[in-house]
């Protein structure tokens, strides 16, 4: 994924990993699927797997882990690994340029190690198809010489557990995707969800927060365990600068509005993109690039970061056309709503709820 310079400076709502978060997120990152927070769904199935693969003495399942970034895929492979007492080894989609370094990383694993491709979304489709007999049939092909010489020899590997992680399911190929026993859809977190872990967080890093101040913070953190730890932390420094020490409600609010993230959890990038949906596209329908174009945000952002909690809360829609706006989005900015000229998707949608 591409992101500007500029977005990992100026967003606390960034739900990239930065430099800044580095020293955090070690300490805070949960160690076991006990102490992993909400997606009760995927971790009741998690849990089943890896007892099954223990008693069976036997790997884990691939297992492909997607949702947006900062909702925890990363860490929960971490727990996968703890769970099962196994190593892990860490990598990238990007991070892996030619064949021979995934060749090379598979060949170090041990029986039952774990793999974990972060953004295998993004791995050349040559080297993707290294891993179809590396994850099918525990065995890396490898041709020697070239042209009509050229043969190919079969390595066997250790059972391993790969572990792929990716913002978008739909960016994978079929026969990638086919080839993952276990698929979990991470979702956005609630603000519930999200003020235990402010609360576990600031236990943590010793930081004291109201029970009202962390649900101040969740409220605004987009849905995302990894904003959620970020302002905390920034929220710390107003507590003691306008405080007592201790975030409280008080505190949150004006440090919040401060950062000019809204109640809703909104930055400036966000209105920004909603304000030129319904400013230049009469509400939509618009474009992807045309609207990353408008708003000199990648087109990749906009949809890994931004539309999913935009969606989430209701104010975009996504339709065959573009994206629209919708009239509760019109609401939060205080701009009145007219009927958008293009989004008669939207517009039928709201008919189709009133009647019913
Ligand atoms: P991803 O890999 O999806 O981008 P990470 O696994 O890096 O996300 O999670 C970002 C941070 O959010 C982690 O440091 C961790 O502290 C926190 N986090 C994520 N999920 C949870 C959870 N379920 N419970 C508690 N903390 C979480």
């Amino acid at each position: 994924m591409e992101y500007r310079e500029s977005d990992y400076e100026s967003r606390y709502t960034s739900t990239e990993y930065t430099e800044a978060d580095a020293d955090v997120e070690i300490s805070l990152r949960p160690k076991s699927l006990d102490e992993y927070i909400g997606q009760e769904k995927a971790k009741s199935n998690l849990d089943i797997y890896i007892q099954a693969a223990k008693m069976r003495e036997e790997a884990l399942d691939h297992v492909l882990l997607y949702g947006p970034p900062g909702l925890g895929k990363t860490t929960l492979a971490g727990i996968i690994a703890n769970e099962m007492g196994t190593n892990i080894r860490i990598t990238s989609g990007p991070a892996i340029e030619k064949q021979g370094d995934l060749a090379a990383i598979l060949t170090n694993l041990s029986k039952g190690d774990i793999l974990f491709i972060d953004e295998i979304h993004r791995l050349p489709r040559t080297i993707e198809e290294i891993l179809y007999p590396a994850m099918e049939d525990y065995a890396l092909d490898i041709i020697i010489g070239k042209g009509p010489s050229a043969r190919s020899i079969r390595l066997p590997l250790p059972h391993f557990t790969l572990i792929g992680a990716t913002t978008r399911a739909g960016q994978i190929t079929t026969p990638l995707r086919d080839r993952f026993g276990v698929v979990l859809k991470l979702e956005l977190y609630t603000s519930e969800e999200l003020a235990t872990i402010v609360k576990r967080s600031a236990s943590i890093l010793d930081i004291a927060v109201t029970e009202e101040g962390a649900f101040e913070i969740a409220s605004r953190s987009r849905g995302t365990p990894r904003i959620a730890n970020r302002l905390l932390k920034r929220l710390r420094d107003f507590a003691l600068v306008k405080g007592n020490g201790s975030i409280t409600s008080d505190i949150a609010k004006m440090a919040l509005d401060a950062l000019e993230i809204d109640p809703l959890g909104l930055d400036n990038t966000d209105r920004r993109i909603l304000r030129a949906i319904i400013t230049y596209y009469g509400g939509g329908p618009v474009g992807l690039e045309t609207l990353a174009a408008t708003t000199g945000e990648e087109a990749v952002t906009i949809e890994d970061v931004y539309e999913p909690y935009l969606m989430q809360i209701g104010f975009l829609t996504r339709t065959p056309r573009g994206r629209c706006v919708t009239k509760l989005a019109y609401d939060h900015l205080g701009i009145p709503y007219t009927e958008a000229k293009g989004a008669a998707g939207q517009a039928s949608f709201f008919d189709d709820t009133d009647e019913s």
